[in-house]
């Protein structure tokens, strides 16, 4: 494609914070301390093109707590190693849940929904821990390699926190253990899960790393392949219809992009074709969602007429 205007982009970034600014809805995530302790007002939007241009607005450099979007970078990298065969352990079916519903685990025979709600996050976790001598480091470097820093690291309060508040995570794990669809120890599979979901991360930083989802697989940045076409259409479309937790049919409805979003205030959206968008702020409705970032990226893709439905 052709590259987007720059003036005008920054332009629209800048107005489209400030409006999201007049937004004061919400509450921060409070289920761990170091979570709630962030400041509410911070308002970051970070856009990344396939051709390399970075645009920006707000806080785009402060790191925030990945949390669920870190389920993308799982997934992908479990496909990666099992292809088809992650789809025996995992569905792609939106849940009509909330993101940690232990009920249809037992419906379901221990087959999670989607590997976008915690119990799918689980078992892709206890995917990795089995393929990989030290899953931990290999998911920390594979988000190095996909931002292009080597200065991530994991945050070992929220780490710990999590550890110490993860009795219903723990409960899904062990309930999917007793229908065999776990692997590895499940007290290794929840450390791990925990780790990923514990590592902070700029909307620039994370914003670059999602570009190989918007170019059939390829990072733009380094024209290495992360994973097939096909598995970029997949993630693609289970994001559309899964990643915005319980909100993600008015999300497709009002938007039309695929985005993951999670409980640190962050929104994360695949431009299909021309890049990521990023954007952050902490406070967030009933649905887990951040307000500022749903005001952004609600704006954005109409303004430049970004959904993949529209075209
Ligand atoms: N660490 C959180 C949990 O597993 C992640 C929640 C989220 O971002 O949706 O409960």
């Amino acid at each position: 494609g052709t590259p987007i205007r720059p003036q005008d982009t920054d332009q629209l970034l800048q107005s489209i914070l400030s409006e999201a600014r007049q937004n004061n809805q919400g509450k921060v995530a409070s289920y761990i301390p170091a979570l709630a302790n962030v400041d509410p007002e911070c308002t970051a939007i970070a856009m990344v093109t396939n051709q390399g241009q970075f645009f920006q607005a707000g806080d785009a450099d402060t790191p925030f707590s990945i949390q669920s979007i870190s389920k993308i970078f799982g997934l992908v990298m479990a496909m990666r190693r099992s292809g088809n065969t992650v789809w025996q352990r995992v569905n792609m079916e939106p849940s009509g849940q909330p993101f940690n519903s232990i009920v249809q685990l037992e419906w379901e025979y221990g087959i999670p929904r989607n590997p976008f709600i915690n119990a799918g996050a689980i078992v892709i976790a206890d995917m990795l821990v089995s393929q990989y001598s030290t899953s931990k480091l290999a998911f920390i470097g594979f988000l190095r390699q996909l931002a292009g820093t080597d200065r991530l690291y994991v945050d070992e309060e929220v780490y710990e926190s999590e550890l110490t508040h993860g009795s219903r995570n723990a409960a899904m794990a062990y309930l999917m253990h007793s229908f065999g669809n776990m692997e590895a120890d499940v007290d290794q599979v929840l450390e791990h899960y925990f780790y990923q979901c514990s590592i902070p991360i700029t909307c620039k930083q994370l914003a670059r790393s999602l570009c190989f989802l918007a170019n059939r697989g390829v990072d733009p940045f380094t024209d290495e392949s992360i994973c097939s076409r096909r598995d970029a259409h997949r993630v693609n479309a289970i994001l559309s219809t899964s990643g915005m937790y319980d909100q993600s049919g008015e999300f497709a409805f009002s938007v039309g992009l695929p985005a993951k979003s999670g409980v640190g205030g962050a929104i994360a959206a695949i431009i299909p074709g021309l890049g990521a968008v990023v954007a952050w702020s902490p406070r967030l409705n009933h649905f887990g969602n951040s307000h500022r970032g749903m005001t952004m990226i609600t704006r954005l893709a109409e303004e430049m007429g970004l959904s993949v439905f529209g075209v």
